[in-house]
């Protein structure tokens, strides 16, 4: 085996305006624009890895951009010298060096897994099992509006050939109700629909909502409330699908969830749940369970959405519910690659590594390196 090591760990910062203005979610959260962390490993032979990091905003989840680059500047120091093709290896460097801060140590996993698979000459989906035959359907993310608006928006995306829809919902539930009532009006057979609170519901708005909905809509309700005890009072009080998604970010949440029947699914995004290599684990995890994955990030530019749509790639097609491919957030290409969305679908590549080109014009100069 020839040596391999990391010899250089370059940060990058780059602000993404949110391209549909201000996105909406619940208990009045507005994003304009995202900071993303893109990082650069160098290995000895000079084989470069990317990776991206992009919290949305600090008010989702329990990460922020300033913490994604001071969580590396913790860990960077402590990865020179590794093989990054020992991936699992080095997530036990990097948790040993830091506890927790999952959007700190994925731009430095799935840069690992890059050149894992440019050193292989494989993409990144072969090495994490193997491609599916299948193309994966694109999701769309539809911010909490008014009712109308948000059916117009579904329209928009329908019209664009996206086949399933994320709606925002989580205020009062008698809109609440209407917003998911407009935007399954024109719903056609094969369209899924994933109606998502995070976490804005109490119960009772939750089950009042619930109630005041017509029988027969077909859709999953995602994080309907900020806890787990009440996400799980819902689902046992409901028969809607649940999945979660902002509750279910590592091993031990996700191993609760089937011990407590709380879900039929998570949303796996790939920096909540700490990088391709954990990404893995939640993968196999929820399709032993039987479990539905949608795979996603909390915001992604290109280089994100590349591993968005390797981890995609390699989920049995009853499994898979869908890829968001969050292009359509963000008004800056940090990236070119074969990534199109062609009729709501997209596939991986068939190129060494992730298969991205990085824009150095647009990604600039480094804002920390480590050596
Ligand atoms: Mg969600």
């Amino acid at each position: 085996m020839i040596e391999l090591k990391i010899n250089r760990i370059d940060v990058f910062k780059v602000d993404m305006p949110y391209v549909g203005g201000v996105y909406t979610l619940s208990g009045g959260r507005e994003y304009s624009s995202f900071d993303t962390t893109l990082v650069r490993i160098t290995t000895n032979d000079g084989i470069e890895g990317w990776g991206e990091s992009t919290p949305f905003g600090p008010t989702y989840i329990a990460a922020h951009a300033l913490g994604v680059r001071a969580g590396i500047e913790e860990i960077a120091p402590s990865l020179i010298g590794l093989d990054p093709r020992r991936v699992d290896r080095v997530n036990e460097i990097m948790d040993a060096s830091l506890v927790g801060h999952s959007h700190a140590k994925t731009p430095l996993d799935v840069a690992c897994w890059d050149i894992f698979g440019k050193s292989v000459g494989l993409p990144v989906c072969d090495l994490l099992g193997g491609r599916t035959s299948f193309a994966l359907p694109v999701i769309s993310s539809v911010g909490a509006a008014s009712p109308e608006e948000m059916r117009h928006r579904v329209a928009e995306y329908r019209a664009k050939g996206y086949r399933g829809h994320s709606v925002k919902i989580g205020d009062d539930p008698a809109l609440d109700a209407a917003r998911i009532e407009a935007s399954l009006a024109d719903k056609r057979p094969g369209e899924f629909f994933i109606v998502d609170a995070n976490g804005g519901m109490t119960v009772e708005s939750a089950l009042r909502m619930l109630r005041l909905l017509p029988t027969g809509l077909d859709f999953v309700l995602e994080a309907p409330c900020a806890t787990w005890r009440e996400c799980v009072s819902v689902r046992r009080r409901s028969t809607v699908p649940i999945f979660f998604d902002e509750l279910a970010i590592d091993d031990p949440n996700i191993i609760q969830l089937i011990a407590d029947d709380a879900a039929e699914g998570i949303g796996l995004k790939i920096s909540k749940n700490g990088g391709l290599t954990k990404g893995r684990r939640h993968r196999d995890i929820c399709v032993a369970a039987g479990y539905t994955i949608s795979v996603q990030e909390t915001t992604a530019s290109d280089i994100a959405i590349a591993a968005i749509v390797h981890l995609g790639q390699t989920i049995p097609q009853k499994n898979l519910r869908c890829v968001l491919a969050t292009r359509d957030f963000v008004g800056v290409k940090t990236a070119d690659g074969p990534f199109d969305v062609r009729d709501g679908l997209i596939t991986a590549p068939d190129l060494p590594g992730l298969g991205i080109i990085p824009r150095m014009d647009v990604i600039g100069e480094p804002v920390a390196s480590y050596y």
